[in-house]
């Protein structure tokens, strides 16, 4: 299999390390997700084990691997195209969302990432622009390029400063040892987002974000109930022992939780519970959820396309939060 069996459709999405396509298979017709990696790209990135992390999980809210190939200088995923785009796009575009549908969410994401930890991997790259929503209404997380399978022998603990500022927790920022727990800070960040439309030590001066992260209160909006306020604020705990999640049955800690109290974990699971949102769309190829800033960027793959040219805003191995 090659790059020349699918037909170039439309550029979705860019990131630090990749592009990503929406093409047609020519000899099925079928619509898939190629993410395009250069080999040469960063070390912190290593694309082989995003295709692995990928392969070795099938989950509902997990985006789905279908093949992998590679040429001397790329390596293309092809994932299954989830076309409602991503919740950030959602969030820039129609504002911040209700409780009931950010439980939803918060729910779903929290069964993928606790598969992940259950499997050993550390996801660390938890944010709003990962998250996308499918044709039916459920999320599905994307971009493995900076997991983790972390060792049985090194204590589950890393000191690798990667992932995107704004989602940092304050033990990555320190350079400190830091691993599943990272996860669940990023997890209420992202729930914080949801809710209130905005990042919680917002900042448009990096120094800034990196100060907040590590000492500023939060502060919530009226809105916000007190069950979520307490489940954000458990996961901003600075204390990663101290967090939400922290306990070896993580899962079952946050599972219990009063936020998650109208969640049937097992329907979650099987998608019998109806999504409070279905993104409309009229075809398979239909990309009104994606930025234009992609859709309308030329469909080729140049030869002498270099790493820089797959790369997006990039400083000192951060990615920056939002599109401009
Ligand atoms: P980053 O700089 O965040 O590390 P990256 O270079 O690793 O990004 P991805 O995050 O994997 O690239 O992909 C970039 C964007 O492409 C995503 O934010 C999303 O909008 C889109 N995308 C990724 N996978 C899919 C998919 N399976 N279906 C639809 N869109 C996708």
């Amino acid at each position: 299999m090659s790059i020349n069996d699918f037909e170039i459709h439309k550029v979705i999405g860019r990131g630090k390390f990749a592009k990503v396509l929406l093409c047609i298979q020519k000899s099925t017709g079928t619509a898939y997700a190629i993410k395009v990696l250069h080999k040469t790209a960063e070390d912190q990135c290593d694309p082989q084990t995003e295709s692995n992390i990928l392969r070795s999980i099938v989950h509902p809210f997990i985006v789905g691997l279908h093949y992998a190939f590679q040429s001397p200088e790329r390596l293309y995923l092809v994932m299954e195209y989830v076309n409602g785009g991503e919740l950030y796009f959602h969030i820039c575009n129609f504002g911040r969302f209700s409780e009931d549908r950010v439980r939803f969410y918060a729910a779903e994401i929290f069964l993928a990432i606790e598969c992940l930890h259950g499997k050993g991997i550390a996801y660390r790259d938890l944010k709003l622009e990962n998250i996308l929503l499918a044709k039916d209404g459920h999320v599905k997380i994307t971009d493995f390029g900076l997991s983790k399978q972390e060792e049985e022998s090194d204590d589950s603990s890393t000191v690798s400063l990667v992932g995107t500022l704004e989602y940092l927790a304050p033990e990555v920022i320190c350079g400190l040892e830091n691993s599943f727990g990272a996860d669940w800070w990023a997890f209420g960040v992202v729930i914080f987002e949801m809710l209130c439309g905005y990042h919680p030590f917002y900042s448009d001066d990096r120094e800034q974000i990196r100060y907040n992260i590590l000492h500023s209160v939060v502060e919530y909006p009226d809105h916000c109930s007190p069950e979520s306020k307490d489940i954000i604020s458990r996961f901003l705990q600075r204390n990663p022992s101290l967090r939400l999640g922290a306990s070896a049955a993580d899962g079952l800690e946050i599972r219990s939780h009063p936020f998650f109290s109208s969640i049937d974990f097992t329907k979650l699971f099987n998608k019998e519970i109806l999504p409070p949102f279905r993104p409309e769309l009229d075809n398979d190829l239909d990309v009104r959820f994606f930025d234009e800033m992609f859709t309308e960027e030329p469909t080729v793959l140049t030869p002498t396309e270099s790493a820089a040219d797959l790369g997006g805003n990039e400083v000192a191995g951060f990615s920056f939060h939002g599109k401009g």
